[in-house]
């Protein structure tokens, strides 16, 4: 018996020892890997999907102690690993699937859900409590500014939004007030902001909620990193405590799934992973294995996405029909361009979110989506196949018309997600589509 688990202990260092070797290699080069001991598969190359809803304990003290640690009533020792309960909790897939995802935003833990919105909303949950003051950037994306505005109302969590643009002095602005310096628990930033690409500087945001922290309690940065994440920017490098995705959107990137993440230190996704626990809100095997196919091809689906994002976007800039391009690689690049400055500072890229302006107002609009053929008029991002969509009347519909003016999303306002299509085509399409506006 004895000889047994110390064997047991010895391969659990061995492997342990050759996945911490594994991280000198880049993170594409370990998506078909880590995490994933083909031995324990029957030699499978590919991890299986595990589709069981329970699994059986050797002996009642191994039951008893993965519930000690899984219900957070103790720390796992150094001497144990964390074994497999109940889908709900854990599961193969869930656990290699979490694994690979913290190599690309160099993130200790990873905790992976049943959609981005179950992320967005579990992070909330977990690190807000009545009389707390979040503040959070805008534009958001829309299920997320419903949640904090209007889910967390009823727990006596107060949500106050500052314009992304300028976001430094507005959120100076907004700590002059004494109650507001007091309340403040959480900082909640979309960067680049959806539809308009309008950067926050991810650091700044770090430092004042440094200086705001006291030894008792900690102020959570949470940045939505699912426009440019995870290749082309790592907010915890940048100080920020946890980092959200829609996985639905690039690390899914087959418009095939909805799944969410978050990532940060062990603490913090401990946390999270005993609240996803009872909110039951976890990624199932299912989706946990086609995350695995996707993250193999991540790096070539969103390197190829941006070449013809570039493209696309210098095309519609030198357009008649166009009046005016958001994309991070058409930003001003003047000396006294702040948000250039957070870009260089910021983004490791200009991403494949393109959004423009069309002369005219929605009839042109309209007619132009309608014209559409290879691109496919629908919401959603980060796919393989280009999507175009109207945020004005689509996903951003539920913002008070005022607002909208201000941030910039007009009738006129148009926004792609650019796929892996080839990008004459995709100019091509765009091209057709635009000269037939006024039925031409
Ligand atoms: C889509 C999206 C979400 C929500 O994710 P779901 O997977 O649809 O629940 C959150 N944030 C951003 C920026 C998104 O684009």
């Amino acid at each position: 018996m004895t000889v047994t688990i110390e064997c047991e202990f010895y391969i659990q260092q061995f492997y342990q020892k050759k996945s911490m070797s594994d991280k000198k290699y880049s993170p594409e080069s370990l998506m078909m890997s880590y995490g994933y001991n083909p031995e324990l598969s029957e030699g499978a190359i590919k991890c299986p999907i595990f589709q069981t809803s329970t699994f059986v304990f050797r002996n009642a003290q191994e039951g008893k102690a993965f519930f000690e640690i899984a219900y957070g009533k103790r720390a796992i020792r150094a001497s144990e690993e964390m074994g497999l309960i109940y889908s709900r909790i854990n599961n193969p897939n869930l656990e290699i699937v979490e694994k690979r995802l913290t190599l690309w935003d160099g993130a200790a833990d990873a905790a992976v859900f049943e959609s981005g919105m179950s992320a967005v909303s579990t992070v909330l949950m977990e690190f807000l409590k009545p009389g707390d003051i979040v503040l959070y950037s805008t534009p958001l994306y829309g299920g997320s500014h419903h949640f904090l505005n209007h889910v967390l109302s009823k727990f006596g969590i107060r949500a106050i939004g500052f314009d992304a643009s300028d976001a430094d002095k507005n959120i100076e602005d907004l700590l002059r007030d004494e109650d507001v310096r007091r309340k403040v628990a959480l900082i909640y930033l979309e960067t680049p902001a959806n539809p308009t690409n309008t950067l926050v500087d991810i650091k700044y945001c770090a430092d004042v909620a440094e200086t705001l922290s006291t030894a008792e309690k900690k102020i959570i940065v949470a940045v939505d990193n699912t426009y440019l994440g995870p290749i082309w920017q790592h907010p915890l490098q940048l100080g920020a405590d946890l980092v959200i995705y829609s996985a639905t959107k690039y690390l899914g990137g087959h418009s095939d799934l909805t799944a969410g993440a978050v990532l940060g230190n062990s603490d913090h996704i401990q946390r999270l992973k005993v609240m996803r626990t009872f909110l039951g809100n976890m990624c199932s095997p299912n989706t946990a294995w086609l995350l695995l196919r996707s993250l193999e091809t991540l790096k070539v689906r969103m390197d190829q996405q941006q070449a013809n994002a570039v493209q696309v976007a210098e095309f519609l800039d030198r357009h008649e029909r166009v009046e005016k391009v958001h994309y991070l690689g058409l930003i001003d690049r003047s000396e006294s361009s702040k948000q250039y400055q957070i870009y260089k500072d910021q983004c490791l890229g200009s991403g494949a979110m393109v959004s423009f302006h069309i002369k005219g107002g929605e009839q042109e609009a309209f007619a132009f989506l309608n014209g559409l053929r290879l691109i496919k008029l629908a919401v959603s991002l980060g796919g393989t196949e280009s999507l175009a969509e109207h945020p004005a009347t689509m996903t951003h519909t539920d913002i008070p018309d005022e607002e909208k003016l201000r941030i910039g999303i007009t009738e006129q306002l148009i926004r792609i997600s650019i796929g892996i299509e080839n990008a004459k085509d995709i100019i091509a399409d765009l091209d057709r589509a635009l000269w037939m506006i006024n039925g031409d």
